[in-house]
């Protein structure tokens, strides 16, 4: 890891125009690890104007498909070639575990650009068509413009990769906001971009707190699409500083994923997943299991056997290979998880597993299983954004379907059985846009990654994500010849 990280303006890498910078944090020690120059006002307006200048009058919107594909292609290379060491520093600067960085996050990205780069490529409106006989229509689809991607810590590139790389598949211009404990892997790219030869402009990262450089950023008149990744609460402030010039606004929010096992689910299975989908990312993923739902008749077991898998965790430095689960991301996220745990027991809920600090050094917690009966409480209700579990109760099908949608997010879901007519029911009657069965957590590049309710607005990967980031445009051509159409006496003269 260099020293010191500069900003990425214009093609340029540039160091912060006031001279501040912000540390970069190794949660896993609390020790500072890296600085990187934090952008000015000025240079984040810079950012804008380049990636402008770029979109309206550089080659990269008008260049042929393939050309563009062929650039995406090769960074996936330059990350594939350099997977340990993105993996690595992905970890330093996440808390995340290498296990999972180098097996899943990095290679899962390197299948993403590959996708995005075929799949830009046979982007294509409608056919030609007469839906009227003097006239033939076409559907093109074009890029937006210019496009503000503000991103999350918890997967530092993997959100860079689902909106500026998608964002510039298809012809847009970025400027990037990385979190702020998180920037490093983002410049990285941005290197890697540079190397392979991506017009400048087309790709910049400022960097700086969200209330600051994001919102100046976000209110930008010349910035076209805002594509955000982070909580409800940040997407429904973007939502307002994007309606002044009516930008598009494409939001991937908060979950609050429910994990429902029926009494006829192979119990050992719904356990493992039930494990990973709560343990994944350390409980920093939007999509982790975070309240299960359990049948009466095998509660019992499948929370003994949770326990017991539980207690296999091994929590520890997220650069050994074979520790299962790290830090989470800060002090003050720590403080804040541990917060709910307080609260749902303050609610009356059963503290059975974890809940404690198990390093006296690094932002560790145990997970943490907490048994409840009331779907109302803060705990089953709000997103925790930590390893935090809510186990429930239930006896039909109805109450806990209606358990199960009664929270604000809609982001995804899983059911757990042998009887594949509940579960084709149950995919239609949960409000979650991903609906897993039997599993948890899984998504195809070739998959769309959308939303319901407060979780957002439309979607990452798959055609529809690449969709999210360009126009529809209805050409008509005159195919009649006349100098006056049938259908004008309607306005003026007569027929
Ligand atoms: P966050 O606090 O909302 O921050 C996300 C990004 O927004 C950061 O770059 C942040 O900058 C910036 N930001 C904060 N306030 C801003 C403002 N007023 N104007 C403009 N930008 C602003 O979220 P987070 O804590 O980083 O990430 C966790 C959240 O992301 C969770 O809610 C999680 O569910 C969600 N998430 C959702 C998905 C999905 O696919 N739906 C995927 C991943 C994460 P700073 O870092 O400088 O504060």
């Amino acid at each position: 890891m260099e020293k010191k990280y500069k900003l990425f303006i214009n093609g340029v890498w540039v160091d912060s125009e006031d001279g501040s910078s912000i540390d970069v944090i190794n949660p896993a020690t609390g020790e500072k690890i890296t600085e990187v120059s934090q952008a000015s006002q000025n240079q984040v307006n810079a950012a804008v104007d380049a990636a402008r200048e770029a979109f309206d009058r550089g080659p990269w919107s008008r260049m042929a498909p393939a050309e563009r594909s062929n650039l995406l292609l090769k960074v996936a290379e330059r990350i594939e070639n350099k997977l340990q060491e993105y993996a690595t520093i992905e970890s330093m600067i996440s808390g995340k575990t290498i296990k999972q960085s180098s097996n899943y996050d990095m290679p899962y990205i390197v299948d993403n650009i590959r996708y995005m780069a075929g799949t830009a490529r046979n982007f294509e409106g409608k056919a030609l068509k007469e839906y009227v006989p003097e006239g033939a229509s076409t559907i093109r689809r074009d890029p937006i413009g210019v496009v503000a991607a503000i991103t999350p810590w918890n997967y530092p590139l993997m959100e860079v990769i689902w909106r500026a790389i998608a964002a510039i598949s298809v012809g847009n211009t970025v400027v990037v906001k990385p979190a702020s404990l998180t920037p490093v892997t983002t410049l990285m790219l941005a290197s890697d971009l540079e190397a392979v030869g991506l017009p400048k402009g087309v790709f910049n990262v400022i960097v700086g707190p969200g209330s600051s450089v994001g919102e100046q950023l976000a209110k930008n008149k010349k910035v076209d699409m805002i594509a955000f990744t982070g909580s409800t609460e940040v997407g429904k402030r973007l939502m307002e500083l994007g309606s002044s010039t009516l930008k598009k606004v494409s939001l991937e929010l908060g979950g609050k994923a429910p994990f429902i096992v029926f009494d006829d689910a192979d119990v050992e299975a719904a356990v493992q997943g039930a494990v990973v989908g709560g343990l994944v990312n350390n409980g920093e993923d939007c999509a982790n299991s975070t309240r299960y739902y359990i049948h009466e008749n095998i509660y019992s077991k499948f929370l003994d056997a949770l326990l017991r898998e539980l207690r296999k965790v091994k929590i520890g430095n997220p650069l050994d290979e074979t520790v299962d689960m790290g830090p989470l991301i800060s002090e003050s996220h720590r403080e804040r998880v541990e917060s709910y745990i307080r609260k749902g027991i303050e609610e009356g809920g059963k503290l059975t597993y974890g809940g404690k600090r198990p390093l006296s050094k690094g932002f560790y917690l145990e997970p943490t299983v907490i048994e409840t009966d009331n779907n109302s409480s803060v705990i089953v209700q709000e997103e925790i954004f930590g390893p935090v579990w809510t186990v429930l109760k239930f006896k039909d099908y109805d109450e806990v379907i209606e358990k199960a949608n009664d929270v604000i997010y809609g982001l995804g879901a899983s059911v757990w059985t042998k009887d594949i007519t509940r579960a084709i029911r149950a995919t239609r009657d949960l409000s979650f846009a991903t609906v897993w069965i039997n599993e948890h957590v899984p998504v195809p590049s070739e998959m769309p990654w959308p939303s319901y309710k407060q979780s957002g607005s439309g979607s990452s990967l798959s055609t529809y994500g690449l969709e999210e980031y360009t126009y529809v445009k209805h050409v008509y051509f005159d195919i009649s010849g006349a100098t006056r159409k049938s259908w004008y006496y309607q306005v003026y003269g007569q027929k």
